[in-house]
């Protein structure tokens, strides 16, 4: 049905291109780019002989007319960008002059700030839908799945939502005294800024994990949570109507928070250059090297992750409440395609996203985030692709 060039060749990328290649009457042929070039080989060498015709390029995705060449060298029905946040505008720089559809699972995020904001990819709304092209923002777990689940809460279970609570956890154990499930700089960028939600229509900010609460999760127990800024709260209080307070906390253990704090107190996780030896280095990115590579920690992963959303509402004049979520199988992940399940959370969604544009059950020219379409195609392709939900009409609330 479609053609897709899929940048980047990391953790989520491998399981995306696993995903493309289980769905070939979708991705008949795609072509994998990255800034290592090894990497996408290598991706291609364990998948190639099935139905989806791989190809693979050296591409830097800082770089317009370098995408520009790529593409219209390979000439995609999609581009499927799921190389870093620094790169999105690139990227969609480099559609809208060829005129192909985008998709990604992260917001655009400045070099030099760790700041979540849609306001940069929304300014991109006017040019894409004059070129006819879709670009689908966020379409990993969250954001993501949690966008479409809003989506779904309210088509099919609520008249008005209120409160949404997005719920992650991660119960998964790599053995490591301190490493991140993901790009490392990306997730400590994420845990170390200042935490936020929105109430009445405001962006209230609490300090670093200022806000702490305990959560039952089905099929894993109690875990400690905390409070974080992400990026769907902000596109999610815009398009979901009701919308009173809206939430987002993540898991964490006591170990990490230890080895964080620690870091922090010693400026290892800083984004500020400094001069070292005569040469300018981002404490961060040198940080980044010397922990763990995330790809790495698909073989000693063991646990779940379950992600969700807790809704409260009204449904024909009544209180409602309704939690949907996914339990995915770090172990199981691994068997199936090599990676352990932050990586698949994020791959599988991004594949079903970009299939979704190639098979136009989604068409809608802008710059769209996830919950502005219809829910029903992809949760049905969630269950068929390895990311079965689950739903509660009575969960445990969060105070
Ligand atoms: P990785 O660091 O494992 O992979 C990133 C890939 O992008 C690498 O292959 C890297 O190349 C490549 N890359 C980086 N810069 C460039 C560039 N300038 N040009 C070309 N290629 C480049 O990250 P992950 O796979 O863990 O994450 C990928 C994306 O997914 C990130 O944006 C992350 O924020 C997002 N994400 C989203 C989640 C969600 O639920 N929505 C959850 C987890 C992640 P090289 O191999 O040379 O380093």
């Amino acid at each position: 049905m479609g053609k897709a060039l899929i940048i980047g060749a990391g953790g989520v990328a491998s399981v995306c291109v696993h995903k493309c290649c289980q769905n070939p009457d979708v991705f008949e042929e795609i072509c994998i780019a990255s800034r290592t070039k090894s990497k996408c080989d290598a991706l291609k060498a364990k998948l190639e002989g099935g139905k989806t015709k791989i190809s693979t390029a050296q591409v830097n995705a800082d770089n317009v007319d370098e995408l520009i060449a790529l593409i219209n060298e390979f000439k995609p029905d999609v581009v499927i960008n799921l190389a870093l946040p620094y790169q999105d505008l690139t990227i969609m720089d480099a559609c809208l002059a060829t005129k192909v559809n985008y998709v990604d699972t992260a917001n655009y995020e400045p070099l030099d700030t760790a700041k979540f904001e849609y306001k940069w990819q929304w300014a991109y709304r006017e040019r894409f839908e004059k070129a006819g092209i879709t670009a689908l923002l966020g379409s990993g777990f969250d954001p993501g799945v949690t966008g479409v689940f809003s989506a779904y809460a309210m088509k099919h279970e609520f008249d008005e939502i209120n409160y949404i609570d997005i719920l992650d956890c991660n119960a998964g154990d790599h053995g490591y005294p301190f490493a991140t499930n993901f790009n490392p700089e990306i997730n400590i960028r994420e845990v170390s800024a200042k935490g936020s939600y929105i109430e009445d229509g405001k962006w209230v900010e609490t300090e670093p994990m200022e806000i702490k609460r305990v959560y039952n999760f089905p099929e894993i127990g109690e875990k400690d949570m905390y409070l974080l800024h992400h990026e769907e709260l902000e596109s999610l209080a815009l398009n979901i109507k009701g919308i009173k307070r809206i939430r987002f906390f993540m898991t964490f253990g006591q170990s990490y928070l230890t080895h964080l704090k620690c870091l922090e107190n010693v400026g290892m996780t800083s984004i500020e250059p400094i001069e070292f030896e005569g040469k300018q280095i981002v404490p961060l990115q040198f940080l980044k090297a010397v922990l763990p590579d995330p790809a790495s920690l698909g073989p000693r992963t063991k646990g779940k992750t379950n992600i969700g959303c807790i809704f409260i509402g009204k449904k024909d004049g009544k209180d409602k409440t309704y939690y949907l979520y996914n339990v995915c199988d770090h172990e199981e992940c691994y068997k199936e395609v090599g990676s352990q399940a932050v990586s698949y959370t994020t791959g599988v969604p991004a594949m079903i996203g970009a299939a979704m544009l190639l098979t136009g059950k989604w068409n809608k020219p802008g710059v769209h985030n996830i919950e502005e379409f219809d829910p029903d195609p992809f949760m049905d392709d969630l269950n068929k692709f390895g990311l079965p939900w689950k739903e509660s009409f009575d969960p445990e609330l969060v105070d």
